[in-house]
């Protein structure tokens, strides 16, 4: 059996910490919904009609856990936070059943995505991807990950706070699709694997941070999130 030679060092394997054990989440692809709160789909000028839930995604190693701090990134002058319930897919699929979607959440977390709003801007208004504005490097905080075997249903409220001000602050229950609902969409567009992310989309309050800020993040029942922008 010959070892494989890599020609540069292969990249780690991104992972999140799990609540109530020594054990981490592997990351393997990172999706994201948008428009999924109506107060928030409204706050950006869109039109509420449940239609077919938006997609997009991130690396996986724009991840970034244990609290660490989240470094303000390059080529924006308007970076918004955007609190956001995150699945941890533990059994993959493809055009799952409600039953399979539900079996496939293994965890909840509450994370961030962080968003150019500007560079987002001028790609809706250019009918441009929204890679620049979404999928930049350190754009994914994430807390703990808390097992469906503890809490088997995310609910509650969502919230979001900079330097102790409350930004954002929903009931998870204003979701437009349901965490099974978004599961059902994904496995229809991919297959979904053990390790991947998907982030459910955000409640309204979106706004800007600046470095220095302190970012405390919460949803009922799981593990918090704190960070520093640095
Ligand atoms: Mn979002």
């Amino acid at each position: 059996m010959s070892t494989t030679s890599y020609a540069v060092a292969p990249p780690p394997v991104p992972s999140v910490p799990v609540i109530g054990s020594g054990q981490r989440f592997p990351v393997r692809r990172i999706f994201c919904v948008g428009r999924n709160y109506a107060a928030h789909v409204r706050e950006m000028g869109g039109d509420t009609a449940r239609e077919k839930p938006i997609f997009f995604t991130k690396p996986a190693d724009a991840i970034v856990p244990d609290g660490a701090d989240v470094p303000y990134p390059s080529a924006t002058s308007d970076l918004h936070h955007e609190v956001e319930l995150v699945l941890a897919i533990g059994q993959g699929g493809v055009d799952m059943s409600v039953e399979a979607a539900e079996a496939a959440i293994w965890g909840w977390a509450v994370g961030v995505d962080f968003t150019r709003r500007d560079l987002q801007a001028e790609a809706k208004s250019k009918g441009q991807p929204w890679d620049t504005a979404k999928a930049f490097d350190a754009s994914a905080p994430i807390g703990a990950i808390t097992p469906r075997s503890a809490v088997p249903r995310a609910a509650g409220h969502i919230r979001l706070s900079v330097n102790g001000a409350q930004r954002q602050d929903a009931d998870l229950s204003d979701m437009i699709w349901s965490p099974t609902e978004i599961v059902m969409a994904a496995s229809r567009l991919w297959r979904l694997m053990p390790g991947d992310l998907i982030y459910t989309g955000t409640p309204e309050g979106v706004a800007a941070v600046q470095r220095g800020d302190k970012v405390e993040c919460a949803i009922d029942g799981l593990a918090p999130l704190s960070f520093r922008m640095v």
